[in-house]
């Protein structure tokens, strides 16, 4: 029954300007491969044409199928709806603006092929990205490498080929906080490397900013480790130790030098850090007791409108 090879799994967020050249792009490769693929479309709540132009693109060939969220759930969330959807044995998703070269996935597939269930594709170069992007993302994974149990391969985008068992265990992932790079390097698997030149933005604008890749960023490092958790301990030990020792301190010099009334400045010193070292370690508490708090509503990942392309079976 399930007889397609490939699928390519594209979200898309306001990206009606760049889908011609991607389209036109994209499909040719396709065929160079096998006629059996699928290239499954998220509209992840555009604003803009996206949605028309897609139903255009699968009206003259069918084996595009498109699914349309019901508002803007997010990348993270979109990529999950079009993993859940793809029924090819190997599946690779796809950014649509172009900055992932689709030239690459000839050679995914034969590494595949080679008996690989995936097959990573690492960007030697990022031209489209601003020198704050690249360094902000640079000190990402060396922080996130650093303290998580796992490694995040750096300068690796979701931009990758998976077989089709490694994205059954994704789909099996029950959790609402979808970091996709950490559970994609989560599930682990053969893998194998493959290195390109990323390109800049074919059409339109990215609808990231700094914000969102902030909130972007911890979401990974809160997903993946708990190590801002445990680093409280030490701080904690030590801030004790410290406090203990002054106040030994203080108690000998007023038992053996009687009281002095100066000590406001220490007093200050001390008020001040303790106070800020307890806002922060319950800041950071806060960000895991909020995970667990959405986690727990078990709400959806993403809602989808409406499909064309896919029977029944599926959700
Ligand atoms: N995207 C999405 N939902 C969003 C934001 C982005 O589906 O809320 C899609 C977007 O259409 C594109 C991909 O995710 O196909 C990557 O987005 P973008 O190019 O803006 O990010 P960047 O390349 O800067 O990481
Ligand atoms: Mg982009």
């Amino acid at each position: 029954m399930n007889d397609v090879l490939l699928s390519i799994v594209v979200p898309a967020h306001n990206e009606a300007q760049g889908l011609d050249l991607f389209f036109g792009r994209v499909i040719p490769i396709l065929e160079t491969i096998t006629r059996d693929w699928e290239i499954i479309c998220i509209d992840d709540g555009s604003r803009d044409d996206t949605l028309n132009v897609l139903l255009h693109y699968r009206q003259a060939d069918t084996r595009v199928k498109v699914l349309r969220l019901s508002r803007n759930f997010g990348k993270e969330a979109a990529l999950s709806a079009g993993l859940f959807h793809a029924s090819g044995k190997a599946v690779i998703p796809i950014d649509a603006d172009l900055q992932d070269p689709p030239e690459l996935i000839p050679a995914m597939m034969e590494k595949w092929q080679e008996g690989y269930k995936v097959v990573l594709a690492t960007r030697r170069s990022r031209p489209g990205d601003s020198w704050l992007k690249r360094k902000s993302a640079h000190w990402f994974y060396r922080l996130i490498n650093r303290v998580a149990t796992i490694p995040i391969p750096e300068n690796t985008g979701d931009f990758r080929l998976m077989d089709a068992m490694v994205i059954d265990h994704i789909r099996r992932f029950p959790e609402r906080t979808r970091f996709m790079k950490g559970l994609f390097a989560w599930v682990g698997f053969s893998t194998c490397v493959l290195t390109f030149d990323r390109e800049e933005r074919a059409a339109g604008n990215t609808t990231w900013n700094y914000w969102k890749l902030w909130k972007f960023a911890l979401d990974g490092i809160f997903s993946f480790t708990t190590m801002p958790l445990h680093v409280w301990s030490y701080i904690g030990g030590f801030v004790s130790a410290s406090a203990f020792a002054y106040g030994s301190y203080l108690i000998g010099r007023t038992i053996f030098l009687g009281t002095d009334v100066p000590g406001y400045a220490s007093l200050m010193v001390v008020v001040l850090f303790l106070g800020g070292i307890q806002l922060l370690s319950l800041g950071i508490i806060g960000e895991y007791v909020g995970r667990i708090y959405r986690e727990t509503k078990q709400r959806p990942l993403f809602i989808v409108e409406q499909k064309w392309g896919f029977q029944d079976t599926h959700h």
